[in-house]
């Protein structure tokens, strides 16, 4: 069975084409810049490469020029669209709606909408995929992966805020948590690596990429994370400044001016890493400006490791025991130094990493010392695996 897993940010959109039986990726691409100049498709099938430099005007359109690329002679993995048996979409935003993947109703479309006011950055491009592929295949049924899902399994002390309860209750003001897919992924993985089952482990995963978070799973469920309403909150990332004190946002609004625009845009896309360093969000780039002597380049990367550090410490105290921690996402897949750093003092707690082993990059690996009561991973996220194999199993199931 093939499955087509869809991506759609804002002015981008990823998409690969699964073959269910051995889960091989037969075709895979990227859009950049939808609705702007220079807009193009990168496509990748039968081992070609291929670049479309065509005007798309907007998500349809980009989806319209997909679905040829997956059918063309050069590229196209399948002779005929049919051969699709259904479309996995990633969806930023559930609210509390939904606990797991659902096939795409009016239903699902409605509370989907209804979840805008929560992501409107994320959800609108998402939406917007569905309906095209609705449109454009008819016939196919299309599956919501959330990426909210996984964290619907926390218990109430860790997502309702210490704010008047009226906003949780009428407003839905509450942690929802984000990456969820790579945090299930990584973590069902890990336990596959611990050669345990995955209800009887407990695991802290770091999902550390240009958005970064933590989650603390038990047994296989989500109790705790550290992204919150929105994906800003947690720990420092690329642009955006994770915890800050609450009070800095109207200190700086009463001081500079700033709409409530300007103030998410400076929280959200000028702070985290780059902020502080000056110098880029980009790790390779702080991590290279650092090893120069770049004191504010050193200072972000230590900012972060040191918020990393005392989240993984605080879950913990959430689990009770732990048994794995595992690292994903560009930084975490490829950094060692970054790994080595955020470990530096968690010995207390059993991590302890192994310099020869952590000499890894871009593959599953163990990096703890033999002697590590907790077990240390390096292990690629694969989000859209898991979008792939839900969608396989909600059409499987009718
Ligand atoms: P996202 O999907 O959130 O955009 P990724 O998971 O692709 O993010 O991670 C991107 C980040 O990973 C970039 O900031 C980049 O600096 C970092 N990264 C990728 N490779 C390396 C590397 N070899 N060393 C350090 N950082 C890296």
């Amino acid at each position: 069975m093939k499955i087509l897993v869809i991506n759609c940010g804002s002015s981008s959109l990823k998409y690969q084409l699964f073959d269910m039986d051995g889960e091989q990726v037969l075709a895979k691409g990227l859009v950049e810049r939808i609705g702007m100049d220079g807009s193009r498709l990168k496509a990748e099938g039968k081992g070609e490469k291929k670049v479309y430099e065509y005007e798309m005007k907007d998500h349809k359109a980009a989806l319209k020029y997909v679905l040829d690329a997956l059918v063309d002679e050069e590229v196209g993995a399948i002779s005929s669209l049919n051969e699709i048996s259904a479309v996995g979409h990633r969806v930023v935003h559930a609210g509390e709606k939904y606990s797991s993947s659902v096939k795409v109703d009016g239903e699902v479309m409605k509370a989907l909408e209804e979840c805008i006011e929560l992501a409107p950055l994320h959800n609108p491009p998402n939406i917007v995929g569905i309906r095209a592929i609705e449109d454009l295949m008819p016939a196919t049924p299309n599956v919501a992966v959330f990426d909210t899902a996984f964290h619907q399994t926390m218990p109430k002390e860790q997502y309702v805020y210490a704010l008047p309860y009226e906003f949780y209750e009428d407003l839905k003001v509450r942690r929802y948590g984000f990456h969820g897919t790579s945090h299930k992924f990584v973590s069902e993985k890990a336990a596959l690596m611990l050669g345990m089952d995955k209800e009887d482990v407990n695991i802290i995963t770091c999902h550390l990429g240009n958005g970064a978070s933590l989650a603390a799973v038990e047994g296989g469920k989500c109790v705790a994370t550290s992204m919150g309403l929105t994906p800003l909150e947690g720990l420092v990332m690329g642009t955006r400044c994770g915890n800050i004190d609450p009070q800095i946002v109207t200190f700086l609004m009463a001081k500079r001016g700033y709409s409530i625009d300007e103030m998410n845009n400076i929280m959200n896309k000028k702070s985290g890493v780059l902020g502080v360093s000056g110098v880029s969000s980009d790790f390779r780039d702080i991590e290279a400006e650092a090893s120069k002597g770049n004191e504010r380049a050193q200072l972000a990367l230590d900012i972060f490791h040191d918020r990393v550090r005392k989240t993984i410490a605080s879950y913990a105290t959430v689990l009770g025991r732990v048994d794995a921690i595992v690292f994903t996402a560009g930084l975490g897949e490829n950094s060692k130094e970054s790994r080595e750093a955020i470990c530096k003092n968690l010995e207390f707690m059993g991590i302890e990493i192994d310099p020869e082993k952590n000499n890894v990059r871009g593959k599953a690996a163990e990096v703890s010392k033999d002697s590590a009561k907790v077990k240390a991973f390096v292990i690629p996220t694969n989000e859209e695996l898991v979008i792939a194999r839900d969608t396989l199993a909600l059409v499987d199931c009718g």
